[in-house]
């Protein structure tokens, strides 16, 4: 797309387009899709129209879900590569290990932990230091040999619905970086929940940038080549953006309770740059002084309720 029709399209943000989705892939509402606003982004996926969904607010691309396209896309980027990928396990070390620190308080050693979409292994490799009887699930088949060479039992698989493990077997499930490649957030909740034990632990580390696409439409009324690539920006490879807050709400009518929310556990690495460090910690003190989730990044721990 050349500058002009990138332009055009960000002119375009709120054209009405048709929609592939009945439902929106995050609170499940009903889309009249007649009336849904619309905007064309360059994504690494090639251009796709993203929507909005009105009741709550996240940014979901519109396109069919194709699993088998998902696994292809996956292998072009870093992490789903045997060399990026372990190499990346190294890099994120500092938001495993707060994740970890965070567990202790609530998860016993020996406790079972199933992490969905564990990439090439760098959490549960440290999971597993720490005690906890680990496994895996991906939807790359290379990453999943390369967690079982570690030692460590893997599952390739589309969706936790898929995995053949028993129901209420798991202690603890981490979902990291992964939630905003799900078609449905609601249905993998579900499914998770289903495979945890009474009182088990879901620990997500989520991406919120949904508030940066909100700035890109605002600023696109004036700049439309800076609005368009604010918004490219945000949304990245994912398939939704989605406000925490609202990501919080799904996750409590699916059956859990909230016990622990922190922006500063969900720094991705000791090595960001100064200026990624500091908007995590600008979005720590206004979540801590003003209950504003500006955050780029969330460490949700909730724990499975008994309804
Ligand atoms: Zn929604």
């Amino acid at each position: 797309m050349d500058r002009v029709e990138s332009t055009e399209t960000m002119k375009a943000a709120l054209d009405i387009s048709p929609v592939s989705h009945d439902r929106c892939p995050v609170c499940e509402i009903e889309l009249g899709t007649q009336s849904l606003a619309t905007m064309v982004l360059r994504t690494p996926r090639g251009s796709q129209v993203w929507a909005r969904c009105p009741g709550c607010g996240s940014f979901f691309a519109a396109e069919r879900y194709d699993p088998e396209r998902e696994v292809q896309h996956t292998r072009t980027r870093p992490w789903g590569r045997v060399e990026s990928g372990s190499a990346l396990n190294h890099y994120k070390g500092l938001m495993f290990e707060a994740i970890l620190r965070v567990l202790r308080g609530y998860a016993p050693q020996g406790s079972t932990l199933l992490d969905v979409g564990c990439s090439y292994g760098g959490f549960l490799q440290r999971a597993k230091r720490e005690g906890y009887r680990v496994r895996g699930i991906d939807i790359v088949p290379e990453a999943v040999e390369y967690v079982r060479s570690q030692g460590i039992p893997c599952e390739c698989a589309k969706s936790v619905e898929d995995l053949d493990i028993p129901k209420s077997s798991q202690g603890v499930i981490s979902v990291l970086d992964c939630n905003c490649y799900w078609p449905s957030q609601r249905k993998e909740l579900r499914a998770l929940r289903s495979r945890l034990c009474p009182n088990g632990l879901l620990v997500m580390r989520v991406v919120d940038t949904s508030w940066m696409v909100r700035i890109g439409l605002w600023l696109g009324r004036w700049f439309p080549t800076v609005g368009q690539r604010l918004c490219e920006k945000a949304v990245y490879d994912h398939r939704v953006s989605i406000p925490v807050r609202s990501l919080m709400r799904v996750v409590r009518q699916e059956g859990f309770e909230i016990v622990y929310t922190s922006s500063r556990d969900a720094m991705p690495s000791r090595y960001n740059s100064l200026k990624v460090k500091t908007v995590y910690t600008l979005g720590h003190f206004a979540w801590r002084i003003a209950r504003c989730y500006v955050a780029p990044g969330w460490v949700l721990l909730a724990r499975k309720g008994s309804s």
